[in-house]
C-alpha cells in the first residue's frame, strides 16, 4: 500500500508522519510521475487559492483529476475546498466531488476551534470508539452535498463537516494534527488496505 500526500503547501508533513505511524508506505506528491504507483492520495490542509495555483504551475491538474477519476483521493480542509465542484469563487480547482463548500466559513483564524463530533462510519474501524475531537483552522463548510456526495458527520447544529462520494473522502477539519488516526484508518480502507491498523 502507497499512498501519496500532495506537498506543494500546507500541513502535508503531519499527514505523511500519521501513514507511517500505521505502517503504510507515504510519498510527497510534487509531479505528476509521483501519482504512478499510488493506492490513493490526500490532499492536506493549507491555502487552497495557493495550492490551486501551483497545481497549475506544476502542471498536475489535469493528473490529478486523471488519478482521482480511478482512485481513493481525500481532501482535508484546504483539501477538501480542491477537491470540490464549487467554492462560490473563481479558483483552480479538481472539481472532483460533488459538494458545495464555503470557504472561511467560521471567521478569521482566531475564530478556529475543536469540538467533539459524532461521526458513525468511524464504528467500522474502531467499534466503540466514541466520538472524535475534531480541530477546525479557518474552516469550510461543506454547505451542500449533491448527487452521490452523502454527508458523513455534521456539527450540533446540522451544518456538514464531512462528506463522501464513492472513493472520494472530505473533511474540513484536521485529523492530522490529533494523536486520533481513525480517519486515516478509515482513508486506507477505502484505498483497499486490508490489514489491520490498530
Ligand atoms: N482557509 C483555508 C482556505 O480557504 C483553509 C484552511 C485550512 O486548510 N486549515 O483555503
Amino acid at each position: 500500500m502507497k499512498i501519496g500526500v500532495l506537498a506543494l503547501q500546507g500541513d502535508f508533513e503531519e499527514h505523511v508522519v500519521v501513514l507511517r505511524r500505521l505502517g503504510v508506505e507515504a510519498v510527497e506528491v510534487r509531479l505528476p510521475k509521483d501519482l504512478d504507483d499510488l493506492n490513493g492520495l490526500i490532499i492536506p490542509g493549507g491555502e487552497s487559492t495557493t495550492i490551486g495555483k501551483l497545481a497549475v504551475d506544476f502542471k498536475l491538474l489535469e493528473p490529478l483529476r486523471r488519478f482521482g477519476q480511478e482512485n481513493a483521493v481525500w481532501g482535508t480542509c484546504a483539501g477538501a475546498i480542491f477537491l470540490s465542484k464549487d467554492a462560490h469563487r473563481r479558483q483552480p480547482l479538481l472539481g472532483l466531488m460533488d459538494i458545495t463548500v464555503e470557504r472561511n466559513a467560521f471567521g478569521r483564524q482566531v475564530a478556529s476551534f475543536e469540538v467533539d463530533i459524532e461521526v458513525p462510519l468511524l464504528e467500522k474501524v474502531a467499534p466503540g470508539g466514541g466520538p472524535y475531537h475534531a480541530v477546525f483552522i479557518r474552516a469550510p463548510l461543506i454547505v451542500a452535498v449533491h448527487g452521490k456526495a452523502q454527508a458523513l458527520a455534521c456539527l450540533e447544529d446540522g451544518r456538514i463537516v464531512a462528506a463522501q462520494q464513492e472513493h472520494w473522502l472530505a473533511t474540513v477539519f484536521h485529523p492530522e494534527l490529533t494523536a486520533d488516526d481513525r480517519f486515516h484508518r478509515y482513508f486506507l480502507q477505502m484505498a483497499g488496505y486490508n490489514k489491520r491498523v490498530e
